[in-house]
Parts: C-alpha cells; sequence; structure tokens
C-alpha cells in the first residue's frame, strides 16, 4: 500500500483526505433521518436557535434522542454519494 502525500501543503496537521464524518440526526418534523457533518452539529449546539443544517440543505428540528430513527433522506444519500465519489477521484 502506498499513501502518497504533499507534506508541504499540510501546514495545519489536520487530516486532507478522506470524506468528511457526518452523524445521522432525525427530523421531527419530516420524520427523515438526514446526514449532518459533525462540525455543524457542534456549531449548531453554540447557536442560539440549536438548529442543525443537514447536508441537503434541510434544518433540522432534532427528534429526541429516544424517538427512533425515520427513513433516510434521499437528497442526503445522494449528496453523500457524489462527494465519496469525487473522493476516490485522483488527479
Ligand atoms: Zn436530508
Amino acid at each position: 500500500m502506498t499513501v502518497t502525500g504533499e507534506p508541504g501543503q499540510c501546514e495545519s496537521g489536520r487530516p486532507y483526505h478522506g470524506p468528511p464524518t457526518t452523524v445521522t440526526v432525525t427530523c421531527c418534523l419530516d420524520k427523515h433521518a438526514h446526514e449532518v457533518l459533525d462540525v455543524e452539529l457542534a456549531a449548531a449546539a453554540s447557536r442560539p436557535d440549536g438548529l442543525v443544517h443537514a447536508i441537503c440543505g434541510h434544518v433540522i428540528a432534532a427528534a429526541p434522542m429516544v424517538a427512533p430513527d425515520g427513513p433516510p433522506c434521499a437528497l442526503c444519500s445522494a449528496v453523500m454519494d457524489v462527494r465519496q465519489a469525487g473522493s476516490r477521484r485522483t488527479g
């Protein structure tokens, strides 16, 4: 296995490769399970309204943790597919 890196371009020290981490959050309004970036979840916690933006653009009113996950959001699934396809592309 060969891992190619460009040390000169990664001064922040954060890993540049790999898909972003997402968390599944069910919206209590549309009852669908949306994908939310973990950084967005953290940002929403510090906002006064506490609303979370899914990667599909939907604004989520998060359901209680005890609520079962709803059916997956089709648009979020499509966005994830595109992102994963893009991250596999090299050059
Ligand atoms: Zn969605």
